[in-house]
């Protein structure tokens, strides 16, 4: 097995039942993220270069803290019999180019994958879906698509990207499901009626509470849309 060039791996989850609803999943938490939301629940995963590694000039990773990709194999591997699949998490998943390896060698033991992405990789998603390497995909908002985003995410975000994303996992016949932070220091109704709207159609939308952190706060009112619309929404009606 060609391990080498896998995706850097930050944790392991050996078991979970609530990653996949109605499965049992292992859970592997990729290295690197490019949001920075205040209120995230792993902040240790999101630097690209990992605690004690350091960047190394290319955008690419040099293991410090990392979890040895054999050893995390190995363990799935032995517990395949009790799994009915594994969860890619992060950071963000879709930063790597060499995730369709690791989701391939997880296939090849029998398991069903799925990825949980922040969005802003449409073009790495799809192609994921045109190769068939993933069996759901688990994708987070945060805010409606306008300029609240940003604040969400704590930098600047390409909502065009997410928007491609979203309009992806619509189209597709997986299992797919959408998950939206909801932050009251943050989000008003409309606001939630807005995300509503953007998900129209999806087979599941789950509702999480968001974590504890500081928001770089909530400018106003005017982000620049109507509605909370900003052009990217799809006003569907759906509310
Ligand atoms: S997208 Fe997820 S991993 Fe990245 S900063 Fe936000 S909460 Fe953390």
């Amino acid at each position: 097995m060609e391990l080498e060039g896998l995706p850097p791996i930050g944790g392991l989850l050996e078991s979970s039942l609530v990653h996949w609803e109605g499965r049992v999943a292992a859970v592997v938490f990729l290295q690197g993220c490019n949001l920075a939301c205040p209120g995230c629940p792993a902040p240790h995963l999101v630097p690209r270069a990992a605690a004690g590694g350091a960047e190394d000039g290319s955008g690419g990773v040099v293991p410090g803290n990392l979890i040895p990709a054999e050893g995390v194999l190995d363990a799935v591997f032995s517990r395949r019999a009790m799994l009915d699949g594994v969860v890619v998490a992060g950071g963000e998943p879709l930063l790597h180019d060499t995730l369709p390896d690791l989701l391939e060698i997880l296939r090849s033991f029998g398991l069903q994958t799925r990825v949980h992405t922040n969005g802003t990789r449409p073009r790495a998603l799809r192609r994921l879906l045109e190769a068939d390497l993933v069996d759901s995909v688990a994708l987070t908002l945060r805010a409606p698509l306008n300029a609240l985003y940003s604040v969400a995410a704590g930098t600047e975000v390409d909502l065009g990207g997410i928007w491609r994303s979203v309009e992806l996992l619509l189209g597709d016949p997986g299992d797919h499901e959408f998950r939206v932070v909801v932050d009251p220091r943050l989000l008003t109704r409309e606001d939630l009626l807005a995300l509503g709207r953007t998900v129209a159609g999806a087979r599941r939308v789950v509702l999480e509470p968001a974590a504890r952190g500081v928001l770089a706060g909530r400018p106003g009112r005017d982000y620049g849309g109507s509605g909370g619309t900003g052009g990217a929404d799809r006003n569907l009606g759906a509310a």
